[in-house]
């Protein structure tokens, strides 16, 4: 651990009234937008733990006993978890939220659970199991068809689980979902956006659709005199991932924006581009997708939420390009060098899952029948 990190340790350590009983935080592995996360040792389930051990070796800790035996007898593993360190800026309300789920959701071993919570003052962790897993920019340019197709079961089987409880986790991405190449399995972590989806009421989009009121006149796509009231609605995620409905605020977001992130996943597999989508903002946001899909498709879209799509830039096209053309040109591919069986497969299956119209876009349990994800490896 370089010393900053050690300091940051310590002082954490030492402002939480008696959490170094309970863990020996030994690194730290990761930081994500609202928290610090620190890989410990359970000391209530590993009770002996003064006594053990680093292993040089393997970097692992171990008693005394399994290091002098190590070549007999199988090493007695140390319990480790992950101590999820909240920001103390963070609203009660988004805390209280995150818990709240995450105890709904035992039971998947795609899905992390959690073990137990603390507050100390202002202060709140979160105690779950650790997840060894590999930063997923050292391997995803790597991996073969097999290996996307094992990624992205392991990923949709925890989609199913999650919204089976009528649940949308709100920000699928690669840094939210721990991958262990050698084991083949993954674990979703990070409910911190997550909410439950809203079964009742009248969407604003579906009333106002059909009808939407038109601006006046329309200059370069801009429209005059808008008339529209402005939309608001829950757009947290993060940029790239978000689904077109999102972008385009609609009012009753369902588990299928988890499934369009998803997607966004597998484009990035194929396309080895990451980040695929990289705009900053909602509207740009828009117009990347359009770049893709095309003029039609995204007014088709818009229309569905109650909003209109105009625009005048030259490079979006009426019809927009196949996906299988987005991976040809992003892997630069030539005649001599055309996708392979495996890739179309994917493609296809990709094309489900990245449908603009968030009513035909797969649910995570139809991804689980479809032949991509059923015949791995075939
Ligand atoms: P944030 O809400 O700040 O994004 P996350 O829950 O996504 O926090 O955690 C941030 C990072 O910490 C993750 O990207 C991952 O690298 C690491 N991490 C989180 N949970 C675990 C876990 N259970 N096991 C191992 N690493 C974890
Ligand atoms: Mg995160």
């Amino acid at each position: 651990i370089c010393p900053e990190v050690q300091e940051e340790i310590d002082e954490f350590m030492a402002s939480f009234r008696k959490l170094d009983l309970h863990y020996k935080i030994v690194s730290k592995t990761g930081e994500g937008t609202f928290s610090s996360v620190y890989k410990a040792i359970d000391l209530q389930y590993n009770k002996y733990i003064n006594e053990w051990d680093l292993d040089e070796r393997t970097a692992e800790y171990c008693s005394p006993r399994s290091k002098r035996q190590r070549f007999n007898q199988t090493k007695e593993k140390v319990k480790y978890v992950a101590i999820k360190k909240i920001y103390v800026t963070s609203s009660p309300q988004r805390i209280h939220n995150e818990l709240e789920l995450l105890k709904d959701l035992t039971g998947s071993k795609n899905v992390v659970s959690l073990i137990t919570a603390f507050r100390h003052l202002d202060q709140v962790i979160a105690v779950m199991p650790y997840f060894r897993h590999v930063d997923f920019r050292e391997y995803f340019r790597k991996l073969d068809i097999t290996e996307i197709q094992r990624y992205m079961r392991s990923l949709f089987t925890a989609l199913k689980f999650v919204h089976a409880k009528n649940i949308l986790h709100r920000d699928i991405k690669p840094t939210n979902f721990l991958y262990d190449c050698q084991k083949g399995r993954g674990v979703l972590v990070d409910f911190g956006l997550a909410e439950r989806e809203e079964r009742d009421g009248v969407c604003p989009c579906t009333r106002t659709r059909g009808a939407p009121p038109k601006p006046t006149a329309s200059v370069g796509g801009y429209p005059k005199n808008d008339p529209r009231p402005s939309k608001r609605a829950n757009r947290a995620g993060t940029r790239g991932f978000r689904a077109p409905e999102v972008l385009f605020k609609c009012n009753r977001q369902t588990t299928k924006i988890d499934i369009w992130s998803a997607g966004v996943i597998l484009l990035t597999f194929l396309s080895k581009r990451f980040p695929f989508f990289n705009s900053p903002d909602d509207i740009d946001a828009i117009i990347e997708m359009a770049t893709v899909f095309g003029r039609a498709k995204m007014r088709a879209c818009a229309a569905l939420h109650g909003a209109t799509f105009e625009t005048g830039i030259p490079t979006i096209s009426d019809k927009g390009h196949s996906l299988s053309r987005i991976v040809e040109w992003a892997t630069s591919r030539s005649k001599n060098d055309p996708l392979s069986s495996g890739e179309k497969r994917a493609l296809e299956f990709l094309e489900k899952t990245l449908d603009l119209d968030h009513r035909k876009r797969l649910s995570a349990a139809e991804a689980l029948n479809d032949p991509f994800l059923t015949n791995i490896g075939a």
